[in-house]
């Protein structure tokens, strides 16, 4: 089992001490931002609760029948691929037969076949009727649902009905970064288990523990606003580099010294061109909050900001994207035009 982060082992502590003493009930909501790990603690908890050495104190002993089962299931990841490219096990199999993970799921009556965006209410009834279940390693059962905002208002409505009616040895966890979409409801009879970003310092060494460069932990963490999770994906997938590459982009277009048209079609030449919108709207997000002195210039900033992102929006769905960047760049190189 990988190490868990400090701010994750907080969360984990708390609410294993919780069910140690008995304190822990039977639903729980994990939220908070995304990329905090989460599930990862919701796994973790899981496996202690199903871990079959009680006498192995704070952590899962990793040796037991149920810890093997637990941790084989993430040899599965990264999930299976269907030719469409999209994964047809987002989770990876639960291979514990006690540990139901629920999830965005396939829906196979579709022509073709599709991942569905919500939870529907067939699979909380089947969740219902597997909780209702003796458990087959006779400890208990752990049911994480994930994301939580994916349930929609009749699978929610079921899964009321699970969370009013309790049974010992049955855990209901959902984890949710937008807690808020849920039905109070739902939240009402849950535990919230709160996940917070971690001071700087923390993260910085966090991250510098992953194995990345100092140089480019300050600059991820500046340009996640300090969230250790963003940053350490940010700098594994590249979206760092392409952050510096807009950002170049930028600064050449406000100063004249890039032709549009050919950064317009070097930003839409790929599938990162969103990505790149997004990125550049955050630029001027940050550059309007630096220029609180000169109000027409961070007003016109934030104006371009909405730009921005409505470009990204007509990103998907027009013919020459590359037409509505050189917009977007044009209207950014008014804004940094010297007046006079
Ligand atoms: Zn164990």
């Amino acid at each position: 089992m990988s190490a868990l982060a400090p701010w994750q082992l907080r969360v984990h502590d708390r609410a294993a001490a919780a069910l140690d003493a008995g304190r822990l009930g039977h639903g729980l909501l994990l939220c908070g931002p995304p990329r905090l790990g989460k599930r990862e603690v919701a796994e973790r908890l899981a496996a202690r609760v199903l871990c079959e050495d009680t006498g192995s104190g704070m952590a899962p002993c990793g040796q037991c029948r149920s810890c093997r089962l637990i941790a084989a299931r993430s040899q599965l990841d990264p999930p299976e691929v269907r030719p469409d490219g999209s994964p047809a096990h987002p989770w990876g199999h639960p291979a514990h037969p006690d540990l139901l993970l629920v999830g965005h799921a396939w829906n196979h009556k579709a022509r073709p076949p599709r991942m569905r965006t919500e939870i529907v209410i067939d699979q909380v009834r089947a969740l219902g009727e597997q909780m209702a279940l003796t458990p087959q390693y006779g400890r208990a059962k752990v049911a994480i649902i994930d994301p939580g905002e994916a349930v929609n208002t009749a699978a929610a409505n079921a899964l009321l009905k699970t969370l009013e009616e309790p049974v010992p040895g049955r855990y209901l966890w959902i984890v949710a970064s937008e807690p808020a979409r849920l039905p109070a409801t739902i939240r009402s009879r849950c535990q919230k288990l709160e996940f917070r970003l971690p001071p700087r310092a923390e993260a910085r060494e966090w991250l510098l523990g992953q194995g990345h460069a100092e140089a480019d932990v300050d600059e991820a963490l500046e340009a996640t606003r300090g969230h250790p999770g963003q940053a350490h994906a940010w700098m594994r997938e590249g979206v760092l580099e392409l952050r510096r590459e807009v950002a170049r982009g930028l600064a050449d277009a406000g100063a004249g010294r890039a032709a549009v048209p050919e950064l317009a079609q070097a930003w839409t030449a790929d599938a990162n061109g969103p990505l790149r919108l997004q990125l550049a709207a955050d630029l001027a997000l940050a550059q309007a909050s630096a220029n609180l002195t000169d109000p027409a210039r961070t007003r016109s900033l934030a104006e371009w900001f909405d730009r921005a992102n409505k470009a990204r929006d007509l990103l998907q769905s027009t013919v020459r994207a590359d037409l509505v960047v050189v917009e977007l760049l044009l209207a950014w190189r008014a804004v940094h035009a010297r007046p006079g």
